[in-house]
């Protein structure tokens, strides 16, 4: 019993050591959990540098984790949001306002 949980602390361990994410103060934390377009963009390329990414989002996935970037993902709900959206209506008619 003892033996599995070292291993299971030292996995976690070295599973901390290669995140990305992981500056050891938690800077990024607004990053991660922003609303952001752009912030979401930065989140998902620092994940898609990083050694442990697949991990992280098999984790993410089984955890069903309710909001943030995990594994290059954005998740909500549990679920993998393909893309999205700025807040607020989109406009009625873009090209309109390319013109003006
Ligand atoms: S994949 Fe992204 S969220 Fe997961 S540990 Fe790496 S940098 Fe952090």
């Amino acid at each position: 019993m003892f033996a599995e949980l070292q291993q299971d602390e030292d996995e976690l361990q070295r599973f901390r050591d290669l995140a990305r994410c992981n500056d050891g103060v938690g800077s990024m934390v607004g990053l991660f959990f922003s609303e952001q377009l752009d912030d979401i963009a930065r989140a998902k390329a620092i994940c898609a540098k990083c050694p442990v990414r697949e991990e992280c989002f098999e984790g993410a996935v089984a955890r069903r984790e309710p909001w943030g970037v995990w594994g290059g993902q954005l998740f909500l709900n549990g679920k993998v949001l393909a893309f999205k959206r700025k807040r607020g209506r989109p406009p009625k008619n873009p090209q309109a306002q390319q013109i003006a």
